[in-house]
């Protein structure tokens, strides 16, 4: 039988965490176990790096394969040295400009790894977070953290302390509750290793923001392709699965405001009629729909990244069968938007 735990969860001050609270969460790391935290882009499932049986309890608590390698969390640059062999010119320049924050960079890693946190590969993805509770979890902890998003592999990433208790319950000593995440979505996976450094996985820096630092950046081609569509990529190990799938299946409409509204009320009024129950996600006010829910999805690119998740996870409740969700722009923010949107996707209808 699977072991199960009595889940505390810990309120603590985002800014200005306890240092008690710190201290209990650093000495259940150091003991091998794995707690969730939260860092400025979604919740974290954290051991220590440098442990490989600490690494396999989080593969085996998400139900992740184990040859989707985890992103390694430091707080320090000391650190960073000891876990990569080498650092070009341009991770440095991104490193100063954008850390501590959402963007993790694939370096060729260094020999203090153990294999299962990399999946096997010689190179680790690495990032430092913007969030206190992390940044001085990691610290006290005096190890580098293995942490994927903390939620059941293939669901909604969880983006405040209760979608970790929704999946995880039972299955970890700890969650440290520091309240809703500041970004909503993933942090930008850069591979650093190429002549031309490739986005894996678009996130919290936009694209455009990278090239005005280094230059050219190349966006690895499945990024924006439905989940089926990619299951042959093996880059980033992690594209070749389902993600970000709530239960209900979701139906991505994309188009001008008016097409993808009509669209929008024609697909609900079909799926009613066959007895489904049907939840919309817009970004349109306007929009009189005929639903069992509609949830408006935020004005700013930065607050439909922020609520994008926990949307998800709202329109999958009360047994919905279908979430439709209208697309957004490609630029800026609304790509790693529309590349989680995609992956969750079952279709995408473009009107
Ligand atoms: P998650 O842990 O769910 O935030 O996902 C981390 C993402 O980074 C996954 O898509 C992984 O496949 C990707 N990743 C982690 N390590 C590497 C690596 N060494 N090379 C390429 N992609 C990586
Ligand atoms: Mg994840």
């Amino acid at each position: 039988m699977k072991k199960r735990f009595i889940t505390e969860i810990i309120r603590v001050n985002a800014r200005k965490p306890s240092y008690a609270i710190i201290r209990k969460a650093a000495n259940l790391i150091r003991k091998g176990e794995v707690i969730a935290f939260p860092t400025e882009t979604v919740y974290g499932l954290g051991g220590n790096a440098l442990d490989p049986s600490s690494v396999s309890k989080i593969y085996k608590i998400k139900g992740r394969p184990s040859d989707n390698p985890l992103i390694v969390h430091i707080a320090d640059m000391k650190t960073f040295s000891t876990l990569v062999s080498e650092i070009p010119p341009e991770a440095s320049r991104i490193i100063s400009k954008f850390w501590p924050g959402p963007i993790t960079l694939v370096l060729k890693k260094s020999k203090i790894l153990p294999e299962i946190t990399t999946g096997g590969l010689n190179t680790v993805a690495v990032r430092m977070p913007r969030n206190n509770v992390a940044l001085e979890l990691i610290k006290e902890s005096r190890f580098p953290i293995a942490a994927p998003s903390a939620n059941i592999s293939g669901k909604p990433s969880p983006t405040n302390a209760s979608h970790v208790k929704d999946d995880l319950n039972g299955k970890i000593k700890l969650i440290l509750d520091g309240g809703s995440t500041e970004i909503g979505i993933e942090s930008t996976v850069i591979d650093m290793t190429q002549r031309t450094p490739v986005i894996l996985r678009p996130g919290g820096i936009s694209k455009e923001s990278i090239e005005d630092e280094i230059g050219k950046v190349h966006s690895h081609k499945s990024l924006l392709g439905l989940h089926r569509s990619t299951t042959n990529v093996n880059k980033s190990p992690g594209m070749k699965y389902r993600h970000y799938s709530p239960n209900a299946q979701v139906i991505l409409v994309e188009g001008t405001e008016f097409n993808a509204k009509n669209k929008i009320i024609e697909l609900t009024q079909k799926l009613k009629s066959q007895g489904k129950k049907v939840c919309i996600m817009t970004t349109s006010k306007s929009l009189k729909v005929n639903a069992d829910k509609v949830q408006y999805m935020g004005k700013t690119l930065e607050a439909i990244a922020r609520n994008l998740f926990a949307n998800l996870r709202e329109a999958d409740k009360n047994n919905t069968d279908i979430i439709i969700v209208q697309g957004i722009q490609y630029n800026k923010a609304g790509f790693a938007i529309m590349n989680r949107l995609k992956k969750a996707a079952i279709t995408s209808i473009r009107v």
